[in-house]
C-alpha cells in the first residue's frame, strides 16, 4: 500500500481539450492539439493572452472534461492505495469551489477526507505525485510520475505515464 497524490488540472481533468473549446465558443476558430504541443500551458493560440484570462471565469473549472480512464483508475487506486487529490487552487480564487463541485459531479467515490486543495504543493509528502507539471514535482521526495500533457512534452529525465491506463499497469 502506497500514499498517491494525484493532481487534478491536466491529470484528471483535461485542460488542453477545454482550452481548445472554450477558445472555439469563443474565437470561432479550432485550434488543433498537435499544434500546441511542446508551448508553454495557455499559449499556441492566434490570440495570446486570451485563454490566461480563461481560468480567471467563472464556469472554467467547473466544466473540464474528465480525461479518458481518470474515474476507473483512481477507484480502483483506492482499493490498494491510499489515494489524495492534491489541487493548486488557491491561485485562482473562484477555481476551488468549482473544483470540488467538479470532484463531488465525476468522483463522487472519493470523500473530502482524502482532498487538499493548496498553494505550492512542496509541502506534500506521499510515496508517488501524478503531475503535468514539474514545478511540483522537483521538489517532491517520493516518486514523481509526469502525466503526459502537450506543454510538457519534450521535458525529460522524468518517469512519465502518458495514459491512466499506464498510471494502471504501474500502480494497480
Ligand atoms: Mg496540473
Amino acid at each position: 500500500m502506497a500514499t498517491i497524490a494525484i493532481d487534478m488540472d491536466g491529470v484528471m481533468a483535461d485542460s488542453t481539450q477545454q482550452y481548445i473549446d472554450w477558445y472555439a465558443a469563443r474565437y470561432g476558430v479550432k485550434v488543433e492539439k498537435a499544434t500546441l504541443l511542446g508551448k508553454p500551458e495557455t499559449t499556441g493560440f492566434p490570440l495570446e493572452g486570451v485563454v490566461r484570462q480563461f481560468l480567471y471565469t467563472p464556469g472554467f473549472f467547473r466544466t473540464k472534461p474528465v480525461i479518458e480512464g481518470a474515474q476507473e483508475v483512481i477507484k480502483a487506486l483506492q482499493d490498494k492505495h491510499e489515494v489524495y487529490i492534491v489541487s493548486a487552487a488557491m491561485e485562482f480564487p473562484q477555481s476551488l469551489s468549482e473544483k470540488l463541485a467538479w470532484l463531488e459531479e465525476y468522483f463522487p467515490f472519493i470523500s473530502w477526507h482524502n482532498i487538499v486543495f493548496c498553494g505550492y504543493k512542496n509541502i506534500v509528502d506521499a510515496d508517488y505525485m501524478i503531475d503535468d507539471h514539474i514545478k511540483n514535482l522537483s521538489a517532491f521526495k517520493g516518486q514523481p510520475l509526469l502525466f503526459t500533457a502537450p506543454h510538457n512534452v519534450n521535458v525529460e529525465g522524468f518517469k512519465r505515464v502518458n495514459t491512466w491506463e499506464e498510471v494502471g499497469q504501474l500502480l494497480l
